[in-house]
Order: structure tokens, then C-alpha cells, then sequence
């Protein structure tokens, strides 16, 4: 494990398995691994100034963390680990357990209410033609503002059993035109397995889109082989929707594996979460719409966070976020933005926020601002 961690970036064949394989579950592993680096510096082996910085600043609170990685599984692979450069960084703030987490008593674990809008275990039908049908509950990393924290890990939530009974929900539901594969994340079950569901649906002839939510092009892009791609290629029309959060994630083998997605033809989207202390500034945000777009992965969604249990620390009001749109509108090109969405508590759906751009609607005009904030009559005629 040791090797794997201090010379991740030599690493570029090692296989997705075996990466995952290597992941820290527990904070007492992360302090373990950070003083073996110590002493490998001690015995005259690379200097590692990040190792010991890291170390002294998880030791205060490692006590503590055990006690938020037994309630939220914690799961650092090394290519995550990678990225990190300082304590409470993006990415650190993203996938290290914080205190915090135990420290919410003002939201809960489903209020989105997806377990009422779950006609059978692990599929949400929410919207009339399309369903979310949770079929793994492994990741590539454990990402702390997880919406789905209450399923995340927990290895006995989703089952073969459960699988079969969505299908046949789906099966039994003409009015589903769409699937939208989730978890947890769909990409962390083999191909044999994925390659069945996948197949199982596009064996329903009213199913005519199936969309896969995932966050291995962030967290684990060596997911994304070359047989993965093939299988995908098989089950067209295919989207896939990713999630990158900050412009660090977008390395060179996070661009290789959206790389190979994109010359196969399938569409890539991103939906990004607005997270306090990872992103809510607009500098970084322009940054990230504008890379994302480069990659060819077109911004989507930028959702406000969820007022989920154990993520309140990530919370931002929608006026921030609005505040961040109004940059990104006219500055940028439609094409690097997202539409800012809301999910309304109690299972009432997502709706787009947007800056205010009507100022005052007349019988016989509307006065409206552009997006630098000057004045226009536009006639209604
Ligand atoms: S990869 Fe997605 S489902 Fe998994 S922990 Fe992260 S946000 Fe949650």
C-alpha cells in the first residue's frame, strides 16, 4: 500500500481493481499511512513536507474520526489520496471524514423522501416517464456530502433480489422511457454485471434512454477501460452524467478516460453540487465550466446542496449560488452553463433558479437587465 500511495503519479497501468483495493477506510489507516511516509523521509527515503503536514493535522481530531467513518463509511483510494495537497483542501474537504458530520441535527437522512417515492426497494419514481434505479452501493471514493449517505457502503441495501424486482418494475411500467442507473456507483459493479442490467432494460422496449449517473471520472477514472467502453457502445442511446467538482479533478487520466467516452459517441454531462469550502466562488467555477467544456463534458446541472444529515457544513444559501450563475451567464458561453437547480424537500422534484432578469413586466412591455446589469425595454408586440 505504502508504494502505491507515495508514487501514484508513476502508477498510470495499474488496474482499477487493484487502485480500489489499496482504499483507506479508516482514519487510523490514513494517520498509519501518512507516519509510514514520515519515516520513510526519517530513513533518508523522498522527502515528503505534504505526509507530515497531513499527519500533524488529522492527529488532533483522530480520535473523533473514527466515530464519523463508523456512521458515514469513509473510503480513500490512492489515486484521491493523490490529489490532495493541503488539510481542508477541495479535494481533502470532499473524501476525509469531518467531525462536522456527527455534529447535524438540523436535517435528515431522506428529505428529498426518496424511500416514499420507492414503489419497490432501490428505485425511485418520481417523475412519470423515468425512473432512478439504484444498482450498487460501492464508489470509487465515499464522498462526504453524499446525498445518498443513509445507502452509500452498506453492502446489504442493494442485492441481486433487489435488482431483479426494479427490472421487473420497469418491465411492468410502459410510461418509463428512462433509466437513470445510479447508486452508489453503477461503474463499480464488473462488466459482466453492468453488461446484464443493461441489457436487461434495452430488452424492454419502452425504455428508450438510459442515462448513468457516476463519479469514477473523478475518483477513479482507470474505471473507464477500453472493455468498459465497448460494452457501453453496445446500448445506445447511452448518456452518461458525471461529477466533477472542482478544476484539480480534471487530471490527465480524467481526461483520458472522458476521452474515451466521447469518441464513442457517448454524451457526457456534469453535475456539478455546490459545496461550501470546495467551490462556492465564482473564480473557481468559471475555471471548471470552462475546462469541463474542453474535456467535452457539457455542464448540466449545478445543484444546491441537499439538506442532507451529516452534510450541513457544505450547506450555502441559493443566494450565493445565484450570485455565482450571474458570472457565469453572458461571461461565459452557454455552453459552459449549467442550469442551478433545487430539489425541493419532500420529494417535490427539482426547479431552476436563475438570477433575476425581468425587472418589470408592463401590459405592453417587459423591462428586463442583460447579465451586466443594464437596461433594455424589450416591446411586446
Ligand atoms: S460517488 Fe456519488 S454516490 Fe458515491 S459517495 Fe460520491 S456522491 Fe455519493
Amino acid at each position: 500500500m505504502f508504494n502505491m500511495y507515495s508514487s501514484f503519479k508513476n502508477s498510470e497501468n495499474l488496474s482499477w481493481e487493484k487502485i480500489l483495493a489499496c482504499s483507506l477506510t479508516k482514519p487510523e489507516q490514513l494517520l498509519q499511512h501518512l507516519a509510514e511516509q514520515r519515516s520513510g523521509h526519517l530513513a533518508g527515503q523522498q522527502f515528503e513536507p505534504l505526509a507530515e503536514h497531513l499527519a500533524e493535522h488529522l492527529a488532533v481530531q483522530a480520535g473523533d474520526l473514527e466515530l464519523v467513518a463508523k456512521t458515514y463509511p469513509m473510503q480513500i483510494n490512492p489515486y484521491i489520496f493523490s490529489l490532495i495537497k493541503t488539510p481542508n483542501d477541495p479535494v481533502w474537504r470532499q473524501v476525509v471524514p469531518d467531525v462536522a458530520e456527527l455534529d447535524d441535527s438540523k436535517n435528515i437522512l431522506d428529505p428529498l423522501n426518496e424511500e416514499n417515492q420507492s414503489p419497490v426497494s432501490n428505485l425511485i419514481h418520481r417523475y412519470p416517464d423515468r425512473v432512478v434505479f439504484l444498482i450498487s452501493v460501492r464508489c470509487g471514493a465515499y464522498c462526504r456530502f453524499c446525498m445518498r449517505k443513509r445507502v452509500v457502503g452498506h453492502e446489504d441495501q442493494i442485492t441481486r433480489a433487489t435488482i431483479s424486482e426494479g427490472l421487473k418494475y420497469i418491465r411492468l411500467n410502459p410510461a418509463v422511457q428512462e433509466v437513470i442507473l445510479s447508486g452508489g456507483d453503477p461503474f463499480l459493479l464488473k462488466d459482466k454485471q453492468l453488461g446484464n442490467i443493461l441489457q436487461s432494460l434495452r430488452n424492454i422496449s419502452h425504455v428508450k434512454i438510459i442515462r448513468i449517473h457516476t463519479r469514477v471520472l473523478c475518483t477513479l477514472p482507470q474505471r473507464i477501460t477500453p472493455k468498459l467502453v465497448q460494452i457501453l457502445k453496445a446500448f445506445q442511446p447511452l448518456y452518461i452524467n458525471t461529477h466533477f467538482n472542482h478544476p484539480v479533478e480534471i487530471t490527465s487520466q480524467a481526461v483520458k478516460a472522458c476521452n474515451l467516452l466521447a469518441d464513442a459517441g457517448i454524451p457526457l454531462g456534469c453535475q456539478t453540487v455546490l459545496l461550501k469550502g470546495v467551490n462556492d466562488d465564482s473564480r473557481i467555477m468559471v475555471k471548471l465550466m470552462r475546462k469541463l467544456v474542453q474535456i467535452r463534458v457539457k455542464p448540466y446541472y449545478l445543484h444546491h446542496p441537499d439538506q442532507i444529515k451529516g452534510t450541513g457544513h457544505f450547506q450555502t444559501s441559493p443566494e450565493s449560488g445565484l450570485k455565482i450563475m450571474a458570472t457565469l451567464r453572458g461571461f461565459l458561453s452557454g455552453l459552459c452553463v449549467p442550469q442551478y437547480m433545487l430539489d425541493l424537500p419532500g420529494g417535490g422534484g427539482k426547479i431552476p433558479l436563475t438570477p433575476e432578469y425581468i425587472i418589470e413586466k408592463k401590459q405592453d412591455s417587459w423591462i428586463v437587465q442583460n447579465y451586466k446589469g443594464k437596461k433594455f425595454v424589450y416591446p411586446l408586440i
